[in-house]
């Protein structure tokens, strides 16, 4: 029986629509606009994209959005100084500092910098460690979105295995806290694989919800999952595809086809955790003026 789509640019509407509406509510009833200041360091393809893409959902969500964008030559105090500016500024709520950086900057260095009250992507250790802890804190974006995507459907995670591969600081790490932690959509049994793991099958045909997040397409085929699991797949891969006016295609790190024949439910790429991800960040934004807010 072929799995249910499990559609996040559906969810990713219905909950940017609830933003918005707080959005205007915060504006009317204390006169503050929540903002997002971008900085994006050279001329990455991918990092354009994702950057344009999250500034619109921003000014669609009612915000304000300031866009910093400067050349790949930029030196790590320059860097460090744009952050800094953007700690601030009354009128930036959240700061997102699009990753990767050039690679003479030292990116921990400038995420560090990051005032952790305007961490909205939840990198910094501070907001790491406020996670870890279960203290109040900004939940990273991505893991945060899949979350809210297995709430959404109705998953019951408690009590469940969950399998995530991947053990990156963006991903896996977080996302396998976030499925342990005591909390709704958490309390489940979770396994870590990643590229030290022998005989990865062994593993993803135990999970009941299997989040694929390797960065590399096929990671995860339908003879890998056990018949009726949930599939999250994270991965965003560009595959060259000469039909396409831009030469390449997006696909995720799970063979679909296979892995929907066996899957009660999955997400599609493009179309399932991505857009979750830019609205846990407007989420993230809304949540940090709201708190400034009630700050008096
Ligand atoms: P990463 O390269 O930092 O980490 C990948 C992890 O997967 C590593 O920990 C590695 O050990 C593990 N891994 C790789 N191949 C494996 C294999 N064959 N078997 C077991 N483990 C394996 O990547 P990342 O930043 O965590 O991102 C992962 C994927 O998610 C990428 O495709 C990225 O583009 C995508 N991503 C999507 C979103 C989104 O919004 N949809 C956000 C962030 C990342």
């Amino acid at each position: 029986m072929p799995a249910k789509i499990l559609d996040g640019k559906l969810l990713a509407a219905t909950m940017r629509a609830d933003i918005a509406k707080q959005v205007a509510e915060l504006k009317a009833a204390k006169g503050i606009t929540p903002g997002l200041g971008v900085i994006l360091i050279g001329a990455d393809p991918a990092s354009t994209s994702y950057v344009t893409a999250k500034e619109k959902a921003c000014e669609e969500a009612g915000m304000y959005s300031e866009d910093v964008r400067v050349p790949a030559e930029t030196t790590q105090a320059e860097a460090l100084a744009l952050v800094q500016k953007m700690n601030a500024d009354p009128r930036i709520h959240g700061i997102l500092v699009q990753l990767p950086l050039p690679k003479h900057i030292d990116e921990a260095a400038v995420i560090n910098a990051i005032a952790p009250e305007k961490d909205v992507d939840g990198f910094t250790p501070i907001n790491v460690g406020r996670m870890m802890i279960g203290e109040t804190c900004f939940l990273p974006c991505t893991p945060n979105g899949v979350i809210q995507m297995l709430l959404s459907a109705g998953v019951e995670t408690s009590g469940k295995h969950a399998v995530v591969i991947g053990r990156s600081n963006i991903v896996g790490k977080p996302v396998a806290h976030l499925l342990m932690r005591k909390a709704k959509g958490g309390n489940a049994t979770v396994t870590v694989c990643h590229t030290g793991t022998k005989d990865l099958a062994t593993f993803t045909k135990q999970a009941d919800i299997l989040v694929v997040a390797a960065g590399r397409p096929n990671t995860v085929t339908g003879e890998m999952i056990k018949p009726g699991a949930v599939v999250i797949d994270v991965g965003v891969n560009r595959v060259p595809d000469a039909t396409k006016k831009n030469g390449f295609r997006l696909v995720g790190d799970v063979d679909f086809d296979s892995a929907a024949q066996v899957a009660s439910l999955i997400t599609p790429v493009p179309g399932g955790v991505g857009p979750m991800t830019i609205t846990m960040l407007l989420y993230n934004t809304l949540e940090s003026a709201q708190r400034l807010s009630a700050k008096g």
